[in-house]
């Protein structure tokens, strides 16, 4: 066939096909790469890249529990905002990491206030100057020490802070009508923790912090985890916050067998398994080994 009777006769046929193309790639582009799960009418969880969201539905607002990354943030605004016709009333960050803050700067101009701890605010500015990325970032706007609440809606919305763990700056976000509790990444399910020491984390009072929790809140208390293994939830309950109490002290415990019996920390981050805490697999195991092996011998 000659080349341009070709394209006269399937013109058609190749406009058809360049929209079915684009229509592809946009809704390749659309499909959304997040999932949001409703825990109740008014609150649920959000999660796409880095460490779950929460949200909740207040008459007086939507309060946000970590925001991801940018471009994660705009996605849950887009599709919060088809949702209710509610402003946005305040975001809450857990704790500093890029992977729960750095969405603020999407909420910059649509919400009134930012909240973390206090340390979480001055590790935000410090990583913030040390990355150059402080035009990036969205500061909390209010700070508090120990605990903060407030009725927002029908909701009473309390933080927690029960000391260093994670890092020396991580809040429990308590919504306390509905029994739910946002641990950031206090709590890792049955995945190896990343432990920032160069923000203040120890393992050590991770524990005490795990043990608080436990204390504070009850048995039908449903947790929000900053993440988890593939094939483990983000949600879950205080069994396993006491798992991972468990897998925390035996990390600790056999870390202090290995120096002790004379291991250097090149071998003792070798370990593939912590004994008594099997569940916890794959990746990363070198974090909490090279942290507890730091915490031990500093
Ligand atoms: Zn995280
Ligand atoms: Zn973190």
């Amino acid at each position: 066939m000659d080349r341009k009777i070709f394209i006269r006769n399937s013109a058609f046929t190749a406009a058809g096909l360049l929209l079915a193309q684009k229509n592809l790639l946009a809704s390749f582009f659309q499909t959304p790469a997040f999932k949001i799960k409703m825990l109740n009418k008014e609150t649920g969880i959000f999660t796409e890249k880095g460490g779950t969201i929460l949200f909740s539905f207040t008459k007086d607002g939507i309060v946000v529990i970590d925001t991801e990354f940018p471009e994660q943030s705009q996605h849950l605004i887009d599709e919060l905002k088809k949702q209710s016709d509610q402003p946005f009333r305040l975001v809450i960050n857990t704790h500093h990491h890029g992977d729960h803050s750095s969405g603020n700067i999407s909420f910059k101009g649509i919400v009134p206030h930012v909240l973390a701890h206090e340390n979480s605010k001055t590790n935000q500015q410090v990583s913030a100057q040390k990355n150059k990325t402080e035009d990036k970032q969205l500061y909390p706007d209010q700070t508090y020490g120990s605990t903060w609440c407030e009725d927002i809606g029908k909701e009473n919305f309390c933080l927690h802070y029960f000391g260093a763990g994670h890092t020396n700056g991580d809040s429990l976000v308590q919504l306390q009508k509905a029994n739910i509790v946002h641990m950031g990444d206090l709590l890792f399910n049955r995945r190896h923790p990343f432990v920032d020491r160069s923000a203040g984390a120890s393992m050590k009072n991770w524990i005490t912090v795990l043990d608080k929790t436990l204390d504070k809140f009850n048995k039908r208390t449903t947790y929000i985890f900053g993440h988890a293994a593939d094939g483990y939830d983000v949600t879950g309950t205080s069994e396993d916050l006491k798992a991972f109490r468990n897998y925390l002290e035996k990390t600790l415990t056999f870390v202090e067998g290995e120096i002790k019996a004379g291991k250097t920390k090149d071998e003792i981050i070798k370990a593939t398994a912590i004994p008594g805490a099997e569940e916890w697999k794959g990746d990363g195991i070198d974090r909490p080994l090279t942290a507890a092996y730091e915490e031990l011998t500093a």
